[in-house]
């Protein structure tokens, strides 16, 4: 019996580190916040099921297994502040360092002039499309498809980058613009285009002033993507698409100077940077 007693002990210690560890540790599959992200950022990151929380001013979805979304955009300044509410009632705020880019600027040869300086009579025309499309991305579904690793819609050079200095040449005068809000991969005209991650199709028009054929896909929790300057659109608002499927085929329809893809990320009204979010583990 005496000689049974000692070996209880590290068994004994060898059991409560296990269960030590196991309360410590977090699940493999939960990353921590990030501690800091570039602009442009979408962020995805994990609470405790039935903590609340709050960014800019709004009240995040939380899925059932505490993924929240949201996106910092083109001119945050740091730090992004995000209040947590965990569920047994703790308040906690977590703040995230928002990393400067540099925006070089981008000279644009070769578009419709009428689309760069647009003649009076369209401005409403243009008004109105706008707040169609601003309407389509206030959208906040429970859906959680941005979880997916987004692929890229199509292979091509990269023609545009997000957030870079517009200014479109035009009769040999320069007229700055607004920074590119998305991203320009450049393909020959009938290119298949590809949902790069699944959603419903929100909005679809074949003959926007400014972006042409244009059509968006949400991908749940504010997060939406946009496809500009089609040539053609194979889906219809209301669609369930998945990844991969095709959607439509790359034009140069409104202002483009060639046949490219403007594909766009939001979160809400702010507008991210798809590249990011390709690189994303
Ligand atoms: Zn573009």
């Amino acid at each position: 019996m005496t000689t049974r007693r000692p070996r209880l002990a590290p068994v004994l210690a060898a059991a409560l580190l296990l269960a030590a560890s196991a309360i410590a540790a977090p699940a493999p599959s939960v990353p921590a916040w990030p501690r800091a992200v570039p602009q442009g950022s979408l962020v995805v990151a994990h609470v405790e099921p039935g903590s609340r929380v709050t960014f800019g001013g709004r009240d995040l979805r939380v899925t059932a297994r505490g993924e929240v979304v949201f996106g910092i955009g083109r001119d945050a300044r740091g730090p992004a502040e995000v209040d947590v509410r965990h569920a047994d009632g703790t308040p906690e705020r977590i703040a995230i360092e928002v990393v400067a880019r540099e925006w070089p600027t981008e000279r644009v040869v070769g578009v419709p002039p009428k689309t760069v300086e647009p003649p009076p009579e369209v401005a409403e025309r243009i008004r109105r499309e706008q707040a169609r499309v601003v309407a389509a991305r206030a959208r906040d579904d429970a859906r959680s498809d941005f979880l997916a690793r987004f692929t890229w819609p199509l292979q091509g050079r990269i023609s545009g980058r997000f957030g870079n200095q517009r200014v479109y040449v035009v009769d040999g005068h320069d007229v700055p613009k607004s920074p590119h809000s998305g991203m320009d991969i450049a393909a020959p005209e009938g290119t298949p285009v590809k949902a790069p991650a699944g959603g419903i199709v929100t909005f679809v028009d074949a003959d926007l002033y400014l972006t042409g054929g244009t059509l968006l896909i949400d991908h749940g929790h504010g997060v939406s993507s946009n496809f500009l300057h089609l040539l053609r659109i194979d889906v219809k608002a209301g669609d369930r698409v998945e990844q991969g499927e095709v959607i439509g085929a790359v034009g140069k329809t409104g202002r483009a100077s060639g046949p490219h893809l403007h594909w766009g990320l939001n979160w809400f009204d702010t507008r991210l940077d798809p590249l990011l979010l390709l690189a994303r583990d």
